[in-house]
This record gives C-alpha cells, structure tokens and sequence, in this order.
C-alpha cells in the first residue's frame, strides 16, 4: 500500500486535470489518493468517477486556508463528506475569500503597472479558484519574472507588490466543519512555517483543543532528520500521523505524487480513521 493524501489538481493551484493525477497515481504505484484541492471540493467528482475504473482508492479531501496568530496556516480535511452542508458553508467562505482576494490583488497590480487580468483569467480553469501561482503564472509570462520562485519573491509576498493580507478563518471554525462532515483535520507540512520548536508545540496544544487530530509527518520534502522530529512530536502528544506530496506539477521534480517516504510502524495513520 502507497498513500499520498495530498495533491492538487487544476481546480486549485495543480497543473493536472483530476484524471490525469489518477492516471499518474497509477503510474506512480500510489494505492491511496486524497485529492485537496486549496478551498474548494470541485475536483473531487471528476476523480471519483475517473477511479472507479481503476485499483487506486480515491479519499476525498480539501487544503483550507486558515489564520493563526496573524499566520498562514494549510489545514487538511482528510475523509471529509463533501456533501455535508456545514462543510459546503466553509469552504464557500474561503472561495469567496479568494475571489474578493483575487480582485483586491488585481487592483494592486494595477497600481504598480501590471495588467494581468486576460492572463490570470486563461489560466483558471471554468470551476477552479484563483490562487497566487496563478498570478505568478502571469507574472512569467509577462516577462515579470523568470520563475514560480522569483515572482514569489519579487511578487505576491508581504510588503510587495499584489501582496494582500488576509484574514482568514481561524482553526476551532476549520476543524469544525471538517468534523462536522466526518472528516479527521490535519496539519500541513508543520515545518512549512518557519515556526521555533516552541511555537510549533504551542500551536499543536492549541490545534488539538480546537479538533484538529492529525500531522503531516511525512512530505515529499521533509529529511530524515525533519521526520525524525515530527514522528517524536507526533508521538508526544498523540496525534495521527499522514503521508503527502503536496504535488502540483511536474515541473515540481522535488514534490512528485507518491514520493514521501512511509511512517514509521510506531505511529498511528490518519487512515486507521478512514
Ligand atoms: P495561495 O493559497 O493562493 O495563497 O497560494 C499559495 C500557494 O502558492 C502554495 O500552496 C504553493 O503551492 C504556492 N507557493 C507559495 N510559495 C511559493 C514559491 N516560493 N514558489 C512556488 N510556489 C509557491
Ligand atoms: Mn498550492
Ligand atoms: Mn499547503
Ligand atoms: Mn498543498
């Protein structure tokens, strides 16, 4: 068994349409697929139906976008029901939240001289939701930037240009409605943040009184010495542990679907719960 219970197709930020990340699954001997498209679900039809020829389980999933402490936190709704209206009412306020975001960092743009409406809209797929990779996109082909990496630095971050500060909803809000729908919530790639050791397991106390029960310990990017880390964290205060790439493309060689490494037997998987 393979599981890689984060990915992200074109309705968010992926390149991939949701049939072609099965077919690669496939090909990549991934056994167990969680699709988690940034704030929204609309991807997850197309891949269940596309899978229900195919040996990979698919489990439905979502990335939502939540604010701690005036950070940017990825909370995972893995197994979610994402029919349940509690959870449908959640991820609405995000993919408003990005639309009236995306709006506001056209606005910006413009200010600074960039037009990059008509290329952000080509590049959004009719259901998908507008997300900075997108504008990044435009950026390079604007001749703005070379790379994802350098239109994320000269572009879109704080204090830049297209930057715009969001607030978005907190935790116990995030971990409820994924629960609400039968879902277990998730962290994403905790060392993603930046944190200190310290404010990593302030948040993890705080996460796990809102409902937040899992960590990602493993990730296409995480050393052996990172998960050794995170497996001790996990261990310590009792929480499940998960497995994902984070895929998004592949001109991502350093995040291909499949390619984080398995947990150790001393953990207990997210997908115990499943
Ligand atoms: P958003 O959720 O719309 O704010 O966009 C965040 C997404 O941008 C993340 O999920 C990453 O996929 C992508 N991203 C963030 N920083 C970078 C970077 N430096 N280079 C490439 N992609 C990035
Ligand atoms: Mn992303
Ligand atoms: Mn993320
Ligand atoms: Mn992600």
């Amino acid at each position: 068994m393979k599981f890689d219970l984060h990915c992200h197709s074109h309705y968010s930020d992926g390149d991939l349409a949701p049939e072609a990340l099965l077919s690669l699954a496939e090909q990549r001997g991934v056994t167990h697929l969680a699709l988690t498209d940034h704030d929204t679900v609309a991807g997850l039809p197309a891949i269940i139906a596309a899978a229900a020829e195919s040996s990979v389980k698919i489990i439905s999933g979502v990335e939502f976008s939540c604010t701690w402490n005036g950070q940017l936190l990825h909370i995972l709704g893995l197994n979610i029901d994402q029919n349940n209206e509690s959870l449908i009412e959640g991820i609405e306020r995000n993919t408003n939240q990005r639309f009236e975001r995306a709006e506001e960092m056209h606005v910006d743009f413009e200010k600074h001289g960039f037009d990059l409406r008509e290329r952000v809209q080509q590049l959004l797929q009719p259901h998908s939701v507008p997300t900075r990779p997108h504008f990044a996109q435009a950026l390079i082909e604007l001749g703005a930037a070379k790379d994802k990496r350098q239109a994320f630095k000269r572009f879109l971050v704080r204090g830049k240009p297209g930057y715009v500060a969001m607030q978005w909803p907190d935790i116990s809000e995030i971990a409820d409605w994924i629960r609400n729908s039968g879902g277990v919530a998730v962290l994403a790639h905790p060392l993603r943040y930046k944190f200190t050791r310290s404010k990593l397991v302030g948040l993890i106390k705080e996460m796990k009184l809102a409902g937040v029960e899992g960590m990602e310990v493993s990730t296409a990017a995480t050393d052996p010495q990172q998960t050794a880390l995170l497996t001790s964290l996990v261990q310590q205060h009792e929480l499940l542990a998960s497995i994902g790439s984070d895929f998004h493309s592949l001109d991502q060689p350093w995040a291909l679907l499949g390619n984080a490494a398995p947990l150790s037997d001393t953990l207990t998987p997210v997908w115990s719960r499943f």
